[in-house]
């Protein structure tokens, strides 16, 4: 049997063989030993950016951290930003290697959430993002249908993007900018494709917020673009057997189910394919006209 600890890269690795949690049939061990395997897909994910981590402490509930705890070791990246609702500095890592990697899954961080800017230009977010979010009780398919919509309505203003699961329940589709447009534009340009796709099709897909007028239709969460964060492409959810957040082709999307991509399955895939080389889309500037649109909603 494998040891209990081990060292790798120059971190400690311990009690590789707990259980992450009751429900979760994964180790510490196949935690770490996946995001060891993808570390050359998901660091450059993660580089330079502000990062969240959802941790689960043994027997605790899981949390989120933002701010990095007084015992991280001083080679992990970090960068201190304003937070200004909370009126505080918050130290986040910046996970541009494998032993900051290793570390944090060695800290049962099992979600990675990366912001949608980088540290070093934080007013102009990198990706426009359309969360797209199922009913209760549906199947994939709808969102499937919901996400060929929002591309529609984004091909309609000029704009392509590419999709993942979000190893929970809906996708994320990623609409790559150049890096021009104010965190404030690129939000009210997703309200506007948001509420042009809802148009293309009501009975499918809907922008409310109020959960109870959504009456079974995707939820296009449009608010999820600019300032926050989104779960990284590659990260595992907490949730059983470990899925994973994962990046598919626009024409595979219809064959797939999110609970075909976990920390077991997703490496092998990843061995021989790529789908956002082929479908990630260059980096577009934003339409000053569907801008002005997103302002007025
Ligand atoms: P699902 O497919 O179940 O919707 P999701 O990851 O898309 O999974 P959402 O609730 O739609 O979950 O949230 C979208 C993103 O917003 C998350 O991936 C996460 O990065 C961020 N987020 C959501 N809730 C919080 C929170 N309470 N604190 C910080 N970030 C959050
Ligand atoms: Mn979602
Ligand atoms: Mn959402």
């Amino acid at each position: 049997m494998a040891a209990e600890k081990e060292e790798r890269d120059g971190v400690p690795l311990t009690n590789l063989d707990q259980e992450l949690f009751p429900e979760a049939g994964v180790s510490k061990r196949e935690l770490i030993d996946y995001l060891d395997a993808v570390r050359d897909r998901i660091i450059p994910v993660l580089r330079d950016r502000p990062l969240s981590v959802i941790r689960l402490l043994r027997g605790q509930d899981q949390f989120m951290q933002k701010n990095l705890p007084k015992y991280t070791p001083e080679w992990v990246p970090r960068t201190k930003v304003w937070a200004e609702a909370s009126h505080r500095e918050v130290l986040y890592a910046l996970c541009n290697d494998r032993r900051t990697l290793l570390w944090f899954g060695n800290q049962r961080a099992i979600e990675y959430h990366p912001t949608l800017m980088t540290a070093t230009d934080r007013d102009h977010p990198t990706h426009l993002i359309m969360d797209l979010d199922p009913p209760e009780g549906s199947g994939f398919g709808v969102v499937v249908a919901a996400a060929l919509l929002v591309r529609r309505a984004l091909n309609d203003v000029g704009l392509d993007g590419a999709v993942k699961t979000s190893g929970s329940k809906g996708v994320h589709i990623f609409v790559p900018l150049d890096g021009t447009a104010e965190t404030v534009d690129v939000a009210a340009a997703t309200r506007a494709v948001a509420v042009r796709a809802e148009r293309l099709d009501p009975e499918l897909a809907t922008t409310a917020f109020i959960r109870d007028d959504r009456h079974g239709k995707v939820f296009l969460d449009a608010t999820r673009s600019g300032g926050a964060s989104v779960v990284a492409a590659y990260s595992p959810r907490v949730r059983p057997g470990l899925p994973v957040s994962f990046p598919v082709g626009w024409d595979r999307l219809p064959e797939i189910t999110p609970a075909d991509f976990t920390v077991r399955s997703a490496p092998a895939i990843l061995a021989d394919s790529d789908p956002w080389a082929e479908d990630m889309p260059s980096p577009q500037p934003l339409d000053p006209g569907l801008v002005a649109e997103g302002h007025t909603i």
